[in-house]
């Protein structure tokens, strides 16, 4: 039995409901699954309900945008108050600046005759924070580029010509917004990150609390995640794993990377509040937790 804790939806960059998510995490036998759209909890309600009907547990997440010295780095919280008013505003913010961002990737594509409509991008996006995916996906439609990992490689991944900067927050200020909202922190997909000094990175994090690492990611192979793997072991975090499930924006298959139930718990218990003192205040989706599945011992 194990558990997903990286999953998108199409609340964010995925193309899939929160429903939908529920049930292929069913299907593939897991204990729980995460919803982790990017700085939004729009998924969470609709996933809760599902897990409820599926028997499996539901934890809520999101996965934060932050950066250290200009290199984007991923935090995925779980148990975050959706409520909680620094961390709604600093999504909010980092929404609004996804609306800026795509202005500046439309004129730099035009600058190399890529014309691309702001409209049908923003059609695409439909409510949830603009991403580069969506960006993608309206270069695939406009027949631009063959398919979204094209669109990724030639344009706008981190180097290429139409990739900008979201004006993101540090990620150490990243953990305490998320550790202040009662949630835990981990470090998403550590070897995707251009950061150049991670492992310093996060030993610093670790420091100030981090909860965890994403050990197992489909990004990284055998080699990388041992090495992940013994720091997470020196440092005491969490391992953690997600497939990081897009639906059809990535080849990733949810299920494909997962976290075990006793690491799923060794992290619930690193909420900043313990729910077993009763102090947590209840919460509408975050308080049902990792339950278990009725066939399940954990
Ligand atoms: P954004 O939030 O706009 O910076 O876009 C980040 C998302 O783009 C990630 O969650 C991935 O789904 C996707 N992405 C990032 N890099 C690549 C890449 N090289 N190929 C395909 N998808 C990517
Ligand atoms: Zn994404
Ligand atoms: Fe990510
Ligand atoms: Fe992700």
């Amino acid at each position: 039995m194990a558990a997903d804790l990286h999953t998108h939806t199409w609340h964010s960059d995925g193309t899939t409901s929160p429903a939908q998510n529920v049930a292929l995490a069913d299907e593939a036998g897991l204990g729980a699954v995460a919803i982790t759209d990017h700085d939004t909890t729009a998924g969470w309600a609709e996933a809760a309900d599902a897990c409820r009907q599926h028997g499996i547990g539901f934890v809520p997440g999101i996965e934060l945008s932050t950066q250290r010295r200009g290199a984007s780095v991923h935090l995925l919280g779980y148990w975050v108050a959706e409520e909680d008013a620094a961390l709604t505003k600093e999504c909010a913010r980092l929404r609004g600046e996804r609306e800026g961002r795509l202005d500046r990737i439309l004129a730099r594509l035009a600058d190399h005759d890529v014309p691309l409509r702001r409209d049908r991008v923003t059609q695409i996006a439909g409510s949830a924070p603009i991403g580069r995916p969506h960006v993608a996906r309206a270069m695939v439609e406009a027949g631009h580029v063959h398919d979204v990992d094209t669109a990724f490689d030639r344009w706008l991944a981190d180097g290429r010509p139409a990739h900008v900067h979201t004006p993101a927050r540090d990620v150490r200020d990243g953990v305490e917004l998320i550790h202040a909202a009662g949630g835990v922190a981990v470090v998403a997909h550590p070897a995707l990150s251009r950061s150049e000094h991670m492992v310093e990175l996060v030993e610093e994090l670790a420091a100030v609390g981090l909860d965890g690492l994403e050990v197992d990611h489909p990004s990284q192979d055998a080699e990388v995640r041992r090495a992940w793997g013994s720091l997470v072991a020196r440092l005491s975090l969490v391992r953690t794993g997600g497939s990081d499930y897009h639906g059809g924006h990535k080849a990733a298959i949810l299920g494909q990377s997962t976290t075990g139930m006793r690491e799923l718990r060794a992290l619930e218990e690193r909420r900043p509040l313990a729910i077993a003192s009763g102090a947590a205040p209840d919460h509408p989706h975050g308080g049902c937790g990792p339950s278990p599945r009725k066939d399940s011992s954990w």
